[in-house]
């Protein structure tokens, strides 16, 4: 081990409250103790060996150099397609269709596009863990809007079982998580330059619906405001639910940044690649952010999806492939005390554990990880204020196995 180097200038964080991330915090220990690890959001399983053999099929062929800034043109174009198939929106490749190191980059590069110093960003809040760092590196300002589980307006939770309410597994209340309309509405003044939109959502499962989108549309109609609409779960919804991505509205589309990843959807999270869809003025401002975060990105696996994308099959049967992992592990919760409303979409399960203990939820998650062996994520870690609903994460993008030994261990408590 070698001694750390000494500093003699003092640096000022300009993130001072931030961290390791509570992913990477739970997968290490999870590693560490042996624990099944239900906590970051990965599948558990592998890729399809034809997407494999595609890159490797581009490797060995020589596309081993930079691509275009933008992506490479048979990518854009296949995304413009698969765009205009599932959503009947047209995006042009050339000018409206970007390729990125993942989401997270894109998210960051649209945020940095429009936001300036003393700007207020609306947050929905439980939120993802990259936008408010995202904000606030750009001099912006997170306004929260605090989203809760159905029923609760103080920190506890008063959510029907499963089990108690003998509902089947895959019934649904949609007003869990309800975006507040009220509440944004409030929030919104003229500072507001920005709106973060997550559907379908990590951690909740909700999923935005039509009205959902009129309702943002009215608030914005008038004002200078742009929308990062993170849709990187938009395949992922169950119980026959529709996604409504942001631009399906013509008045949410031409002010909206969309963000798509293709972690989720082919199950390579560690490829690092996903997408912008933006009107051509919004992707140029776009451009100019990614052109000096990364300049391009990855090239053999460029190729490789754009060819993988022309069939369709690829990406329409994960509604299927993820409410049977879902309906799976609700059914291995049955007879538990946790209690829970089955998830709308995204590959993540919510549960209350009001009933068992009242315990703070980061606490409760380290030691299920260490005592019971099955680690998941405290969902106060999405909230600014660290609200402690009594909430876990778990992810059930694993093998069926793996869902069942997890689900008969925490039956246990
Ligand atoms: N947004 C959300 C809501 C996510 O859950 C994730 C990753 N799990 C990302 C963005 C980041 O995606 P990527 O890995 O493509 O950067
Ligand atoms: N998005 C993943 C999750 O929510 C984690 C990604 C990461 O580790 N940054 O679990």
């Amino acid at each position: 081990m070698s001694t750390p180097i000494t500093t003699r200038v003092a640096l000022t964080s300009k993130l001072p409250n931030v961290g390791t991330t509570i992913f990477t915090v739970m997968s290490k220990l999870a590693t560490e103790t042996g624990a099944i690890n239900l906590s970051q959001g990965f599948p558990g399983f592998d890729c399809s060996p034809e997407l494999v053999s595609l890159v490797e099929k581009y490797l060995r062929a020589g596309f081993n150099q930079y691509a275009p800034m933008t992506g490479v043109p048979a990518l854009r174009e296949a995304l413009a397609q698969k765009t205009f198939a599932e959503y009947n929106v047209a995006y042009d490749p050339e000018s409206e269709v970007t390729v990125t190191s993942g989401a997270t980059e894109a998210i960051f590069a649209a945020v940095t596009a429009v936001v300036r110093p003393g700007d207020e960003v609306i947050v929905l809040e439980p939120a993802y863990d990259s936008y408010v760092p995202a904000i606030e590196l750009n001099g912006g300002i997170p306004i929260y809007v605090t989203l809760t589980p159905s029923g609760v307006d103080s920190p506890s939770v008063d959510s029907p079982s499963v089990a108690s309410s003998g509902r089947s597994v895959g019934a649904v209340d949609s007003s869990d998580y309800a975006i507040d309309w009220q509440q944004v509405s409030e929030k919104i003044t003229e500072k507001t330059r920005l709106i973060l939109v997550n559907t379908p959502h990590n951690p909740t499962g909700y999923v935005w619906t039509a009205d959902d989108l009129n309702q943002l549309a009215d608030l914005i109609r008038d004002r200078n405001i742009w929308i990062v609409s993170d849709e990187v779960y938009e395949h992922i919804l169950f119980d026959g639910r529709k996604h409504h991505s942001l631009m399906t509205h013509p008045e949410l589309q031409e002010r909206t940044f969309i963000i798509g990843s293709f972690g989720k959807t082919f199950h390579i999270t560690g490829w690092k690649i996903g997408y912008c869809l933006a009107p051509k003025e919004l992707s140029v401002e776009f451009r100019k952010v990614h052109q000096y975060l990364t300049f391009s990105t990855v090239t053999p696996i460029q190729y490789a999806l754009a060819d993988y994308l022309q069939e369709p099959a690829h990406y329409r049967q994960l509604p299927d492939f993820y409410q049977r992992k879902r309906d799976l592990f609700l059914a291995g919760l049955q007879g538990s005390r946790f209690t829970l409303k089955p998830a709308e979409g995204s590959f993540f399960q919510t549960v209350s554990y009001a009933a068992i203990t009242d315990e703070p939820d980061y606490d409760l998650a380290i030691r299920l990880t260490k005592e019971i062996g099955v680690a998941s994520i405290p969902v106060s870690v999405f909230y600014n204020q660290k609200n402690d609903y009594k909430l876990l994460r778990f992810c059930f993008a694993k093998d069926d196995a793996v869902l069942q030994q997890a689900a008969e261990r925490l039956r246990q408590l």
